[in-house]
């Protein structure tokens, strides 16, 4: 059965170009309930934590520091479906191949700065969302 929870982040490009009040609108007017959320950053350790599955790719390096050059929202959402629900709203990894009105299409540079990141499963959501919030934050 699917969860109704997923995870997500605006990346430190979208925060620095003005993006965060619109990225929030857009995410509750696409029906996410906000469960956590904060203002924080990370360090270039935790994103290397937080990005582990991606260590032999070729982009975790330029990725990892990205992701700690300034700060972020975290954020931990709930609707129905939560996890594909979110992907489908964002749109595709690329922002140049993200469907027209997603979230990466709008506010996204290109690849690695795709303006906000979403859990790819139900377990995933549960980790990337403790990694920052303590449960009796979400759950
Ligand atoms: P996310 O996990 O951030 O929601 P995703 O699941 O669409 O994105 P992944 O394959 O998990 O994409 O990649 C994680 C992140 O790594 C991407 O959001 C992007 O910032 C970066 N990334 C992915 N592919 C590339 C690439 N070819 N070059 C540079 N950065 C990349
Ligand atoms: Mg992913």
């Amino acid at each position: 059965m699917a969860g109704n929870i997923t995870f997500t982040m605006i990346k430190p490009k979208a925060m620095a170009n003005g993006h965060m009040g619109n990225i929030l609108s857009k995410i509750i007017e696409g029906g996410f309930k906000i469960k956590a959320m904060k203002l924080t950053r990370l360090t270039k350790e935790q994103a290397m934590e937080f990005y582990a599955v991606h260590k032999e790719r070729p982009f975790y390096n330029g990725l990892t520091d990205f992701m700690s050059s300034g700060p972020i929202i975290a954020a931990v959402l709930e609707k129905e479906n939560a996890v594909q629900a979110y992907r489908d709203y964002i749109g595709a990894t690329n922002p140049a191949e993200a469907a027209e009105g997603t979230i990466r299409a709008l506010y996204g540079t290109d690849i690695e700065a795709n303006a906000v990141h979403g859990s790819d499963s139900d377990e995933n959501a549960v980790i990337e969302s403790s990694f920052f919030f303590a449960k009796r934050e979400w759950v």
